[in-house]
């Protein structure tokens, strides 16, 4: 926990769930909000993983696969069951494709141009569309529903500044990472009538397990960019929070670049 936050109990009280919680930035946004008093339902597509995270937090684990929606719903509905209300939503389950990182190492090291998109499967397209893109569908209709029966809420989804670096080789998670800001934006203006906000963080790149799977040479590539390295889970904990608090009350379909200054990498 930084200074900033150190101590702060925005969340006392409040029931959480939080998609995605087994690992990376999800894992920091559980441990975050836990520390500020939130009961945390931790889901993750690697039941291991909830267990461990809900585990260390004293919350409540749940194996869902994001790209079920019959799931997503059931999972909201555990959650209002179990604890009668949910309060927060942080939808940050999402993946990249490591079968195109290896074709981009696979170029740098060899010099010849880049060419994911000639490549690039109907496979390997649907499944991050299904997972970034269909998963948030599935989290935020749900969630809205929830919250608008109980009167409100706050719900957080993670998008990604490769949508507006448009980082080369990545045209899949690109797109799928700009329609979670688009579907994001427009489910807010509909969202707040019924007193539920809706927020993005788009990062840039932060040391998590899906970073580590980056090739060496694109890290470099990125690194070189920015004045700072990459951004820790837990700063970006701090932003999702923040949007996530009662002081973002005011704050309504916002995409919160938290890049460190990092722009096109090519
Ligand atoms: P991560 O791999 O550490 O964590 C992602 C989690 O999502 C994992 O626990 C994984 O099991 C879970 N998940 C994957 N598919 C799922 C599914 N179908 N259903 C439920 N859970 C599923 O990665 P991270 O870096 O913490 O990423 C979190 C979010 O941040 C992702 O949406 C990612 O696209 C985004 N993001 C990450 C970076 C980065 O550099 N790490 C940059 C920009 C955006």
């Amino acid at each position: 926990m930084n200074d900033q936050t150190d101590g702060m109990r925005r969340f006392a009280g409040r029931t959480a769930l939080v998609t995605g919680g087994g690992s990376g930035i999800g894992a920091a946004v559980v441990r975050r909000l836990a520390a500020e008093g939130a009961h945390v339902h931790v889901a993750d597509v690697v039941a291991p993983n909830a267990e461990q995270v809900a585990a260390s937090v004293g919350g409540r684990a749940h194996a869902v696969d994001v790209t079920d929606a019959a799931a997503v719903d059931a999972l909201v509905a555990a959650v209002v069951a179990e604890s009668g209300s949910i309060d927060v939503v942080v939808h940050t389950a999402g993946v990249d494709d490591p079968v195109a990182k290896g074709w981009i190492q696979e170029a740098r090291e060899s010099g010849e141009p880049v060419d994911v998109i000639s490549r690039l499967t109907d496979e390997g397209w649907r499944r991050v569309l299904a997972i970034n893109l269909d998963g948030t569908f599935h989290v935020l209709r749900a969630a809205v529903r929830a919250m608008r029966e109980q009167g409100g809420g706050a719900i957080v989804t993670v998008g990604s500044s490769a949508s507006f670096d448009t980082l080369v080789g990545y045209p899949h998670y690109a797109a799928s990472k700009a329609a979670v800001h688009a579907l994001s934006q427009s489910v807010a203006k509909e969202a707040i009538a019924f007193g539920v906000r809706v927020n993005t963080v788009a990062p840039g790149p932060v040391d998590t397990p899906m970073a580590g799977r980056t090739p060496s040479s694109v890290r470099a590539a990125m690194e070189a960019t920015g004045a700072v390295g990459y951004a820790s889970a837990e700063e970006l904990a701090d932003n999702i929070c923040y949007l996530a608090s009662p002081g973002a009350g005011n704050v309504v379909g916002a995409v919160l670049l938290s890049n460190g200054g990092r722009f096109t990498v090519s």
